[in-house]
C-alpha cells in the first residue's frame, strides 16, 4: 500500500501517522518527491483500514500496491533513484560506462586496460577476482590477489572498481571495493542477497540466466529489505533458443525495469551476445532505449585472455564505441 501526503505537511503530523502505522507492524518507506511524499508500506496491511488513512486531512490518496516486490517499486518511490558511487552518480539520467577485462589477469593487464578505458571515457572500472565458471577447471580468478591489483588500477586511474562476489565467505575481502557485482549465477543466491543488505555499499545487480523480470526484482527486494537501497540492475541477456549468440539480449527489459522500478538499468551487451562484433551494434541499441549506462569487456590482448577473449573488445574498439555512443545520445537525448 502507498499513502501519498498533500503538499505542505509538516514533520510532526507526518510522523504521527508513521509511527501510528509502525504501532500496526508497518515498515515506511518514504520517498519525498518534488511536490509529493509517499509513504510505502511493508508488512501485511491486509487488516489496515485503506478508508481510515484516505480521510485522514495530510492524506491525499491511498493505493494498494498488489506487486510482491515492494521497496524497489516505482509506486513506492516515483521519482528515479541516483547512486552515487564517490563523486559519480548512476541513474536519473547520467550515463555509466564500466568497463575493463571479464578477469583480472595480472598487473600489467589490469592497470593497461583501466588507463585506455579511462581516456575513452568510461566511469568504472570492471575486472573478476573470484570468476564463476561453468567449469572447475578453467581459470577461478586470482581471488584475493586479483581484488589488491583492482586497487591498483583505481589508486593509477582513480576509476571506481566493481567487481563479483561469489560467495559469503568472502564478504569481508570487498570492504574496500565500490561497487560489488552480485553475478547471474548468483541472483538467486539469497543468503547473499541477504547479507548485501545489512552493508551500506552499491551493489550491481545481473538479471539470472533463466530469470524473470519479477524474480529479478525480488532478488533485489532481499538486498533492500535488509536496508542497503543502493542497487544497480543489469541486463544480460538470457536463455533462450538463440543458437548463434551466446545469450539472447532481453532490451525490453529496459524499459520494463523502468517502469516497474525506481533504480536505474544498465546492460551487459558483452555477456549478452559472447561475440566482440556484436557488442557495438548491442551496446547502441540499449542506449537508444534509455538503458542508463553499459557493462563492457574490453581486454588488452583478447585472443590470450584466461576468460571470454571472444567477446572483449580491444581498447582501440572500446574507443571508437564511446565515441559513437556520444554521438547517439546527443540524438536520442533532444
Ligand atoms: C561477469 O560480468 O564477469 C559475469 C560473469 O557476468 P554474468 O554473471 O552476467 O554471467
Ligand atoms: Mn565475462
Amino acid at each position: 500500500m502507498v499513502v501519498i501526503l498533500k503538499p505542505g505537511v509538516t514533520t510532526e503530523k507526518r510522523n504521527q501517522l508513521i509511527n501510528w502505522l509502525n504501532a500496526q507492524n508497518l515498515q515506511v518507506h518514504i520517498s519525498e518527491g518534488a511536490q509529493y511524499t509517499v509513504l510505502g508500506l511493508v508488512g501485511d496491511t491486509a487488516h489496515t483500514d485503506m478508508d481510515l488513512i484516505a480521510s485522514l486531512d495530510i492524506v491525499d490518496s491511498v493505493k494498494q500496491v498488489s506487486d510482491p516486490f515492494k521497496r524497489c517499486n516505482r509506486k513506492f518511490h516515483p521519482d528515479d533513484s541516483v547512486i552515487s558511487v564517490g563523486d559519480l552518480q548512476v541513474g536519473g539520467g547520467n550515463f555509466t560506462v564500466i568497463a575493463g577485462p571479464c578477469s583480472v589477469e595480472s598487473e600489467e593487464q589490469i592497470v593497461a586496460v583501466a588507463k585506455a578505458v579511462k581516456a575513452s571515457g568510461a566511469t568504472m572500472l570492471r575486472g573478476g577476482a573470484f570468476k564463476p565458471r561453468t567449469s572447475p577447471y578453467d581459470f577461478q580468478g586470482l581471488k584475493a590477489d586479483g581484488l589488491e591489483l583492482l586497487k591498483t588500477a583505481r589508486a593509477e586511474t582513480g576509476l571506481p572498481i566493481v567487481t563479483e562476489i561469489v560467495s559469503l565467505a568472502d564478504i569481508d575481502l570487498f570492504e574496500d571495493i565500490d561497487v560489488i557485482q552480485v553475478g547471474a549465477r548468483s541472483m538467486q543466491n539469497f543468503e547473499l542477497l541477504k547479507e548485501l543488505g545489512h552493508i551500506s555499499k552499491p551493489i550491481l545487480l545481473k538479471r539470472g540466466l533463466s530469470a524473470t523480470l519479477k524474480e529479478l526484482l525480488m532478488s533485489c527486494e532481499y538486498i533492500m529489505a535488509g536496508g542497503n537501497e543502493q542497487i544497480i540492475l543489469c541486463e544480460r541477456g538470457i536463455r533462450t533458443y538463440s543458437d548463434y549468440t551466446r545469450n539472447t539480449l532481453d532490451l525490453s527489459a529496459v524499459p520494463m525495469l523502468h517502469e516497474l522500478s525506481h533504480l536505474p538499468v544498465i546492460v551487459d551487451p558483452s555477456h549478452a551476445t559472447g561475440l566482440s562484433r556484436l557488442v557495438r551494434p548491442m551496446a547502441m541499441a540499449a542506449t537508444a532505449c534509455g538503458a542508463d549506462g553499459l557493462i563492457i569487456e574490453v581486454h588488452n590482448d583478447p585472443l590470450h585472455a584466461l576468460c571470454d577473449g571472444a567477446q572483449s573488445l580491444r581498447p582501440e574498439e572500446f574507443d571508437s564505441l564511446m565515441k559513437d555512443l556520444d554521438a547517439l545520445r546527443k540524438v536520442v537525448l533532444k
